[in-house]
């Protein structure tokens, strides 16, 4: 029996959950022999072996993945604005894009207040209560939060935000594109694809060398593909084994309320735009789409998701390459319906923990930043934490609280990530809908095309 790409995937995640928690459970504290007077964690012999084979499939997975994010945005977008017909327009893309990705954010604030107000995750609990039952994991959360701060990347408020998506915007393309600066080579490539066509006859090679290029991109994707079921045992197993659900415990009714948001947003509301706005079977979008969600899950960053969402929007989806080459690389550092709900949720917490009373007035401050912070916020791994400094200043919350959910927010990042992609998966959608595209036909003609084959 031959096994498909997405039971490898499935089989994948289930092994590392049970094997991972398994070690977890096994493990016991000890005194550690390189450093004397110290103690670590120690395993069963299986497990142990386990670990550095983990890490080793994690990292080939995620810098395999990481390396095709530069090239693939630059080709898909250059290829998609260039060749963008005429009655679409960048401009009415580009309008439909923002209208969408603001409606979805707010949306997902909304939900997310809606819950942390009727679930109370903080109430009968203090900052202290819970310090007390994290232990030694809240010490490690600390230091991470003063590294975090003295880092010096932290916003001191929406101003800060602005300028510093200016600068990402504007900066030199080779730089950009080395770093990867995911902006900055959209800002490059959108200048690039809009004036090809412009330059005359000598333009239309370039054209097609990028719409090769990005052929070849979507071609290694499928290579690369294969990688994610070890990538994602690798990810999960060395996650589940050193940390376990242990830290849940304190923090279960704030995991739960941000899960709930979550599971909310990505089970009704996406689903409702998709069949009200978009007139798509949400069931035939997440079958198509449920490569790029597990390999956010995993990697827990939307920008490394990017090249397999690509893939997923277009071949499976049938999402036109002037859509999805435009909604879905702006998304994946944009439009973060899950970053925002778990803003929003986080702070509320804090003050609940700190028997502070928000006004309605001031959770629609915490809606407004928590919006403002997830589009400040990056496509990578635990990049919320970073910006919920600036919700909450913007409602007097101290922000030495975010220590506490360090231990846990690993793992509600998989849950935030997944959601941030499925939002621009089904924005690629909706608008290609709504600009009256038969995503089946699409598919078809995807499938019948030699490239494809
Ligand atoms: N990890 C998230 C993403 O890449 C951002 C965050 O919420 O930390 O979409």
């Amino acid at each position: 029996m031959r096994l498909s790409l997405t039971n490898a995937i499935l089989l994948g995640i289930a092994l590392a959950i049970a094997l991972g928690l398994l070690a977890n459970f096994a493990s016991t504290e000890g005194p550690d022999p390189d450093h004397p007077g110290q103690m670590k964690t120690l395993y069963p012999l299986w497990a142990a072996l386990l670990i550095p084979l983990s890490e080793l499939m994690g990292q080939v997975f995620l810098q395999g993945i990481k390396m095709l994010v530069a090239p693939l945005i630059l080709t898909a977008i250059v290829a998609g604005i260039a060749t963008i017909p005429t009655r679409f327009g960048i401009a009415r893309l580009g309008i439909k894009t923002l209208i969408y990705y603001l409606v979805t954010t707010t949306l997902a604030v909304i939900l997310g207040l809606v819950c942390v107000n009727m679930i109370r995750p903080g109430e009968g609990k203090t900052v202290d209560s819970i310090r007390e039952e994290l232990g030694a994991a809240f010490d490690i959360a600390s230091a991470r939060l003063v590294a975090i701060e003295t880092e010096g990347k932290i916003p001191e408020g929406a101003g800060d935000l602005i300028r510093n998506l200016i600068n990402q915007c504007l900066t030199n393309p080779f730089e950009a594109l080395a770093e990867p600066n995911v902006l900055g080579i959209i800002t490059f490539s959108i200048l690039m694809g809009l004036l090809l066509p412009h330059i005359g006859p000598r333009g239309k090679p370039l054209i097609e060398l990028f719409q090769a290029g990005f052929d070849l991109m979507i071609r290694i994707v499928h290579v690369f593909l294969w990688l994610v079921p070890f990538g994602a045992f690798g990810l999960l197993y060395v996650l589940l084994a050193e940390v376990g659900l242990r830290l849940f415990v304190p923090l279960g009714a704030y995991c739960a309320t941000v899960i709930v948001g979550i599971g909310l947003h990505g089970l009704i509301t996406l689903p409702l735009i998709l069949i009200l706005v978009g007139r798509f079977n949400p069931w035939r979008f997440f079958k198509g789409y449920r490569e790029a969600l597990a390999v956010a899950f995993t990697t827990t960053s939307s920008s490394a998701t990017l090249p397999v969402s690509m893939k997923c929007a277009e071949k499976n989806l049938g999402v036109p390459n002037h859509t999805a080459s435009f909604v879905l690389p702006l998304g994946s550092t944009v439009n973060m319906d899950g970053t925002a709900l778990y803003e929003a949720v986080a702070v509320m917490f804090f003050a609940q923990l700190y028997g502070m009373e928000m006004t309605l007035y001031q959770q629609v401050l915490i809606a407004i930043t928590a919006t403002v912070a997830a589009i400040g916020a990056a496509g990578i791994p635990s990049a919320g934490l970073v910006t919920m400094f600036i919700v909450c200043a913007a409602v007097g919350v101290d922000p030495a609280a975010i220590a506490l959910i360090i231990p846990v927010d690993h793992m509600l990042d998989m849950f935030r990530t997944a959601t941030n992609v499925a939002g621009d998966g089904v924005g690629a959608v909706v608008i290609a809908r709504t600009d009256g595209e038969d995503l089946e036909a699409n598919v078809r003609k995807q499938a019948e095309s030699p490239s494809s084959s």
